[in-house]
Order: C-alpha cells, then sequence, then structure tokens
C-alpha cells in the first residue's frame, strides 16, 4: 500500500532529528532511505511502523490516517539488522508468532508458515531453532516472520548489515524478488550506496533529518542535486577540483574547460569527477603524479595527485597504464563533468 509522510517532525527532547520531512513511496515500490548516521533513518522507519509518536505532521498508509495507531494496529512487517528471532523457538513458531498472536487458528497458520518458507526457500529449516542456522537462515526466518501476515507496508532496518560480503549479495537480489513477487510497498534503511542503489526503485538521501533529493539510483548518480549527493553514490567516491567561471568556459588548473553553463565571472565553483570518468585518455589534460595503483582483478585503480592540488581516483580495465611516482597528464571528458556552485549546489 501507498505510504505517504506529510511534514513529518520528531524531537527527542530539544533536539529535532527529523524535520518537515515528506515522502511518498507508491504501492508496491522499493524506496531506499540513504545518509550518514545519525540523519533520522531509523527514527523515520520506527514513526512509520508505530514505535515512535509523531510531534507533528501525518502518516498515512494505503490512505488510513496511522499517525495515532497503535503499532500492532497498522499491519507493518519490520525486519531488523539483529533478525529478533526467540532463539528456544523453532523457526516454523517463530514465522508463526505474528499469527498466534492474532489468534489463527493452527491449520490456517501451517498453511501460511510453509507457503512463506516456500518462498524464502526454507522449508526444511523449519523445525530448527535459531542457534542451529547460519546468519544467513536466521535472515530468511526473520523476512518470513515479517512477511507471513501479509503486511500493507514492510520496513526494513539494515538488514544485511550481519552479513557475510557473499551473502549480503545473494540476499540482496532475494529480498527483492520476494518484495516484487508479494507486491509489498518497502522502505529499506541502509548506509551502503550500494545496496541502495541495485535494491531499490527509488533513493530519498538524508542529511540532517531532511530529505535532500529522491530520485532513481541511475538519475541520482547522473544528476545529483548537490556535492552531498554526488559524494554518496559510487566507489571509490567522485572527487573535487577547484573551477572558475571564465570566458567561454571553466579554468581547472591551467586548462581551460567547455561549460555552456552560466556563473559570474570569477565566483569559486568546483567540478566534480567521478573515478571511470579520469584516465590516460581523457580529453582534458591535467598534470600529476602517480600515487597509488591497485589491482581489483578486472580493472585497475589509480589516484593521482595532480599538480593544481587535488587528488583523482581513475578505475581502468585492463593491466597496469602507470606505475607509482610516474608523471602523467590524464584526462576527463568535460561532458561528464558536474559542476557545483560554492555552496555545493549543482549548477
Ligand atoms: P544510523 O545509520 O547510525 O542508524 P540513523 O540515520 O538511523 O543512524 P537515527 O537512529 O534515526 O539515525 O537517529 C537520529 C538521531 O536521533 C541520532 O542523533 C540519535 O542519537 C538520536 N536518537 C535516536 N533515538 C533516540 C532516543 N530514543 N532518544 C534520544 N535520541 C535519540
Amino acid at each position: 500500500m501507498r505510504i505517504e509522510l506529510q511534514h513529518f517532525s520528531k524531537r527527542f527532547g530539544d533536539t529535532v532529528v527529523v524535520s518537515d520531512m515528506n515522502l511518498v513511496v507508491e504501492e508496491g515500490e522499493m524506496i531506499a532511505l540513504l545518509g550518514p548516521s545519525g540523519c533520522g533513518k531509523t527514527t523515520t522507519l520506527f514513526a512509520i511502523s508505530g514505535v515512535h509518536r509523531v510531534d507533528e505532521g501525518r502518516i498515512t498508509i494505503g490512505g488510513r490516517d496511522v499517525t495515532r495507531l497503535p503499532a500492532q494496529k497498522r499491519n507493518v512487517g519490520v525486519v531488523f539488522q539483529s533478525y529478533a528471532l526467540y532463539p528456544h523457538m523453532t523457526a516454523r513458531r517463530n514465522i508463526g508468532f505474528p499469527l498466534a498472536i492474532r489468534g489463527m487458528e493452527r491449520r490456517a497458520a501451517d498453511r501460511a508458515i510453509d507457503e512463506m518458507a516456500e518462498l524464502l526457500e526454507i522449508r526444511p529449516l523449519l523445525e530448527r531453532r535459531p542457534g542451529e542456522l547460519s546468519g544467513g537462515q536466521q535472515q530468511r526466518v526473520a523476512l518470513a516472520r515479517a512477511l507471513v501476515r501479509r503486511p500493507d507496508v514492510l520496513l526494513l532496518d539494515e538488514p544485511l548489515a550481519n552479513l557475510d560480503a557473499r551473502l549480503r549479495l545473494d540476499m540482496r537480489g532475494e529480498i527483492r524478488r520476494i518484495q516484487r513477487e508479494t507486491h509489498t510497498t518497502a522502505i529499506l534503511v541502509t548506509h551502503d550506496q550500494v545496496e541502495a542503489m541495485s535494491m531499490c526503485d527509488r533513493i530519498a538521501i538524508m542529511d540532517r533529518g531532511r530529505v535532500v533529493q529522491i530520485a532513481a539510483p541511475a538519475e541520482m548518480y547522473e544528476r545529483p542535486a548537490s556535492r552531498f549527493v554526488a559524494s554518496f553514490l559510487g566507489s571509490p567516491p567522485i572527487a573535487y577540483l577547484p573551477a572558475a567561471a571564465t570566458e567561454g568556459g571553466l579554468r581547472v588548473g591551467d586548462a581551460l574547460v567547455p561549460w555552456a553553463g552560466t556563473a559570474p565571472r570569477d565566483t569559486p565553483l568546483s567540478i566534480g569527477v567521478r573515478p571511470e570518468d579520469f584516465g590516460p585518455d581523457g580529453p582534458i589534460r591535467l598534470a600529476g603524479t602517480v600515487a597509488a595503483v591497485e589491482s581489483h582483478g578486472r580493472e585497475m585503480l589509480y589516484a593521482v595527485d595532480l599538480a593544481l592540488g587535488a587528488r583523482l581516483r581513475a578505475i581502468q580495465p585492463g593491466i597496469a597504464r602507470a606505475r607509482i611516482g610516474e608523471a602523467v597528464a590524464w584526462g576527463f571528458d568535460p561532458a561528464r563533468m558536474l559542476v557545483f556552485d560554492g555552496e555545493g549546489r549543482r549548477l
């Protein structure tokens, strides 16, 4: 069901943690709340699930105002980083717990549990206790428990944080598959940009209790609203060079860079260059010294300390194109650069 937050604010004592937040998650959509530690992601999720009281604003789920509704009346499924399974109960009883609370008859509950276990591919594990399950299996049990009563919305708070890198990769795809198959509206809280980009239809980036941009992952990567957003997506991250508007373009170090935008002459600007857009063959050349060369298997990662006093990283496929300490004049493509004003807003 569609989730809508209207002018939502939350304080703890005198500290405003979320301020005037507006967010719409369309029915069947999965959205990521992404942002630095402490920006208010979990607080927002807790307000939607009913754990936190809302100070100001309104929350609706499927058009129904749930702002003052107790958590148990909201039909919201939640999965946490710590799976919060009951250690003395089998997986079957853990999954069935929300149904037992509702007084669902045993046979119907078993059918619902089996169906969910089928979807999550954990049928053979149902009689085991959490201690007899791997992290990834416990995670699936937690998901099954959140989904078994067909929640109107699914809230996921760093659900993959406790898994090792490979399992995390598998589970990303799994959670997305199940969310799609059950057509459940979902919100994922994460500070892992790869997770947000690979799993979600849209990303909402938060900064100090405010949403600063909402967009589809590719759109946000290509057209971030600000340096803050640009820095959040991409690994290794985008790097910035000082620039100034001048006749016919931008001055970046000794280079004149063509630019169609406008800014008052000589105002301090910056350009952002992503590592995939910098390398031996780029058209706008900048002199520097190679400071690091790393092999990442399929590709090489370089750091180049530029004479103009900044460091750019480069990702290039294939074998090493330079050695540490080598003087190079590598370049970037001005069509790919991002230009920001003095306040960090993209121009
Ligand atoms: P993280 O990525 O670290 O989980 P987050 O974006 O989820 O961060 P929140 O957990 O929403 O951040 O916390 C936002 C701010 O609110 C933090 O500064 C936190 O210390 C504060 N906060 C959270 N819960 C409470 C509480 N119950 N009482 C007082 N302050 C709180």
